[in-house]
């Protein structure tokens, strides 16, 4: 049913009333990321790099990072790239790092978390590659799984250091614009805290984990699936507590995959997201959805309509309805 689309994958994704959505690709290695303009995206929101610290025995060097960051850009001639920091822990291990047993891995160790605390073999070889990339291009860099302020203060603190020493080495390097997911309700009911003082450019909205850790239900069990719904009020409601909550200026992305169901595109442009990073498969139909509706009406009832919704049968009805009149 997607190629169904594929006429629209040439369009540019703009709502009737003249409101530009980024609409990007998700990728999960370098082959993905050389075809991905074939789609039809406007570079690359998320970029997976797990693949190159799994099945193996050393982290991957600066040097090695650079490289996969470098041909990326030229891939995408130029960009926007968005490199997601490997989300490694909790369920998915690396041989060459310590992660403790621990009871609920998806509470604990993972993600910036452990970034922070592996400083020297997982984060400074990271941020020392991306310094050197931005330069060949629009390079942005986003850390996951964040859940306080001063994540974030000590990751703006280290980058400006090794920036620095980067220079002082006599090397040409430049800040990427940095960016954080939204994927912990704690990240969300911070977010002007978060976004404060210039720290972030952009913030881009995991709606997978959201979902798992808004409704307390894991994202990966058959036996919580009718619990875990990315639909349900709860998560919308916080999300557009977070929307109304960040600063202008600062670019706001859905990268989980919520970006590419037909019902959820309505909400989350009415909420006010400026871009939406999918599957390369789903952006015909995405740009298809976006370019029927048109944000100044959806914006005046969507807000009203996740405060009045019961369940996210509600928000399905709305949205389809919505959706029906525009065909
Ligand atoms: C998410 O959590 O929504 C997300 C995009 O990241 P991942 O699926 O890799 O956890
Ligand atoms: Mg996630």
């Amino acid at each position: 049913t997607v190629s169904l689309y594929a006429r629209e994958e040439k369009l540019e994704p703009i709502t009737v009333d003249g409101v530009k959505v980024a609409v990007m690709c998700n990728t999960g290695s370098l082959e993905e990321v050389r075809v991905a303009p074939s789609y039809g995206c406007g570079g690359v929101g998320l970029f997976r790099i797990e693949f190159a610290y799994m099945a193996r025995d050393v982290a991957p060097s600066e040097e090695e990072l650079f490289n996969l960051f470098k041909k990326s850009l030229e891939f995408l001639g130029g960009g926007p790239l968005t490199v997601r920091a490997p989300d490694i822990g909790g369920d998915k291990p690396v041989r060459f790092l310590e992660i403790p047993r621990e009871a609920n891995p998806q509470l604990g160790f993972r993600g910036t978390r452990l970034l922070l605390k592996y400083r020297d073999s997982m984060l400074r070889p990271l941020v020392r590659a991306a310094l050197r990339a931005s330069v060949y291009g629009d390079l942005r860099v986003m850390f996951p799984m964040i859940s306080t302020v001063e994540e974030v203060e000590e990751l703006r603190r280290f980058i400006e250091e090794e920036k620095e020493k980067l220079e002082n080495e006599g090397q040409n390097v430049k800040i990427p614009l940095l960016g954080v997911m939204i994927e912990v309700p704690s990240a969300a009911l911070l977010v002007r805290e978060l976004v404060d003082k210039g720290r972030l450019s952009f913030v881009s909205f995991g709606t997978n984990d959201l979902t798992q850790y808004v409704l307390a239900a894991d994202r990966t069990s058959t036996y919580v699936s009718n619990v875990y719904d990315e639909l349900n009020p709860s998560v919308l409601r916080l999300m557009s507590y977070a929307l109304d909550h960040i600063r202008e200026g600062v670019e706001t992305e859905v990268c989980g995959e919520m970006a590419s169901r037909g019902v959820a595109i309505p909400v989350l442009v009415g909420l006010g997201i400026k871009g939406l990073s999918v599957a390369p498969g789903f952006v015909g139909k995405v740009k298809y959805v976006v370019r029927r509706i048109n944000f100044a009406e959806l914006a005046e009832e969507v807000r009203e309509m996740i405060e009045e919704a019961d369940s996210s049968r509600d928000i399905k009805e709305w949205s389809q309805n919505y959706l029906k009149k525009k065909d």
